[in-house]
């Protein structure tokens, strides 16, 4: 893996590999262990797919007791686990490591339980998030984040990395709609928190476990609330002729009181792309184009659509269309759905960034990230879930061009500064992982890191739960005092700090 340090491989556990295979074939008999290496390739990346790296050994248990049985075992043997869902992660987070076993949760697919009255669903870790909306679509409900992934990632890495979409500004984000998980510690314990009902009890450790990247625990089950669909939505598509003018409608439309169902905002250069790949039919001679999807009763909706229609007006909009359909509704998301698959088309690669700033910021780091472009001498799209102030800058590169990857990490990195800068943070929805590991002290000290860290020592003592992720320096728990380095003598100089 260039350029990524990641700790050192543990002599002892690579030692002893044909040993913990055939524990592990023990602990989850049939077809739940693959440690033939043309058999692992498929699992030696994620979404992050710069990074590669085949694992000491993939699990793919199928029940809580083998999770538990697996996960106590590594403890007890000091085996470092990488927990994995459905490899979808763009910040490297399932990234495997060489001596560790990759616990892929693939085979937790059922839907538990449905609970139409009380407006929940509990699902194993496994189903993917689509798969939830599937099984209540046809009582008219749906479940409200809709990461872009919907169709693959898992719920349970949802939870991990605490995902979001275009309805999370309306509806709230993976945090918001969790009531509560059944998971499993590293020492073999297995844990419920919150439930059925609205709020957890004691400490909001669901809300730690929400986000927490696979460090903490495995997530087994998972109870989400499911909401009734809409009486009525419609979306309008306006045109700017600079993104400044896009980037204030947005924090108008914000500052009038009004909450879209969605709004999501491209620049240029992925306008074409999406055109050129769907024909949607969007307008070619604007500089930022912006969905704006309201949602709810048709009288409040219609009512909604004259303000924003008027607030887009005020902005200088060159282009203002309203759906009459929900065939020209689906038309105008159809571009901004598939803006991803359409700057494929046009770069040989390219690489997908994830920094939120301030909304009013949004004018000042695009212009900010045109400079870095020019600098860089690499293209950018930007697509972003606007009304949340979340950038995905699609930095664009060929990886056959030497250097032409180290590039676009620095310029990625710089984006994510400058998004820092504004007032903003790392990361909106895809998670720290390996991506932006190393820029956690652009926006944390050490002394936040310290006890960001001492979070992870209270689940994860001995530090084997996807380790290398996160955080950028792997620290001893018992490290955690006043660092004291006596003569120059670092301690713990065994620890690698990267
Ligand atoms: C094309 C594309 C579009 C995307 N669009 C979006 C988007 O709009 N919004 C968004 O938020 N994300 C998006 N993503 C990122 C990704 O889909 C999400 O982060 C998703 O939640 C990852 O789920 P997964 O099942 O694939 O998890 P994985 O990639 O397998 O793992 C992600 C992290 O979760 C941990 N993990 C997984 N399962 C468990 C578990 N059961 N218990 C504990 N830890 C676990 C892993 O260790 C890892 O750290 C996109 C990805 C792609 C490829």
């Amino acid at each position: 893996m260039s350029g990524l340090a990641m700790p050192k491989p543990d002599d002892a556990t690579m030692r002893r590999r044909d040993e913990i295979v055939a524990d592990m074939r023990i602990i989850v008999p049939g077809e739940g262990v693959v440690d033939a290496a043309n058999s692992m390739r498929a699992f030696e990346s994620d979404g992050l797919t710069a990074y590669r790296q085949l694992p000491l050994v993939v699990v793919l248990p199928e029940t809580v007791a083998q999770v538990s049985r697996v996960l106590k075992y590594c403890n007890d043997r000091n085996i470092r686990v990488v927990p994995r869902g459905s490899g979808t992660s763009l910040s490297g987070g399932a990234l495997p490591l060489e001596d560790a076993v990759l616990l892929v949760m693939s085979r937790f697919n059922r839907i538990l339980e449905i609970d139409f009255p009380d407006r929940i669903v509990v699902a194993q870790p496994g189903v993917t998030n689509l798969g939830i909306t599937t099984a209540v679509e046809q009582e008219g409900f749906y479940y409200a984040p809709d990461p872009s992934s919907q169709i693959a990632c898992s719920i349970g890495g949802n939870v991990a990395e605490n995902s979001g979409g275009v309805h999370c500004l309306k509806y709230g984000l993976t945090a918001n709609n969790v009531l509560g998980i059944e998971m499993v510690l590293m020492n073999g314990e297995v844990v419920r928190l919150g439930g059925s009902h609205l709020d957890c009890e004691g400490y909001d450790l669901l809300g730690v476990m929400t986000g927490s990247e696979g460090l903490l625990g495995v997530v087994t089950e998972v109870t989400v609330r499911i909401l009734k669909k809409p009486e009525t939505a419609r979306a309008l598509l306006i045109g700017f002729s600079t993104s400044e003018q896009g980037g204030q409608c947005v924090a108008d439309i914000i500052g009038a009181g009004i909450i879209p169902g969605g709004m999501e905002m491209m620049d240029r250069p992925a306008i074409h792309a999406a055109e050129d790949f769907v024909h949607a039919g969007y307008p070619l001679d604007v500089e930022a184009l912006l969905i704006v999807e309201l949602d709810g009763p048709g009288v409040e909706v219609d009512h909604l659509i004259g303000l924003v229609e008027a607030i887009a007006y005020r902005n200088g909009s060159t282009t203002c269309r309203i759906s009459q359909s929900e065939q020209e509704r689906l038309s105008f998301w159809a571009g901004r759905k598939a803006a991803f698959p359409a700057v494929g088309r046009i770069s040989p690669d390219y690489y997908c960034m994830d920094g939120t700033i301030p909304r009013k910021e949004l004018p000042h780091v695009l212009a900010g990230m045109r400079e870095l472009s020019e600098k860089y001498g690499l293209g950018v799209a930007n697509v972003f879930h606007a009304g949340d102030g979340n950038l995905h800058p699609l930095i664009l590169y060929d990886a056959n061009v030497p250097g032409e990857l180290d590039k676009a990490e620095s310029f990625g990195a710089d984006i994510l500064r400058l998004c820092v800068k504004a007032g903003g943070v790392l990361t909106g929805e895809h998670g720290v992982g390996v991506e932006k590991r190393d820029l956690m002290p652009e926006m944390f000290n050490q002394i936040d890191l310290d006890q960001q860290m001492r979070v992870k020592c209270a689940f994860d003592p001995n530090h084997l739960l996807n380790p290398g992720k996160v955080f950028p320096q792997l620290r001893r728990c018992a490290e955690l005092g006043r660092m004291h380095v006596h003569r120059g003598q670092v301690a713990f100089p065994d620890i690698p700090r990267f």
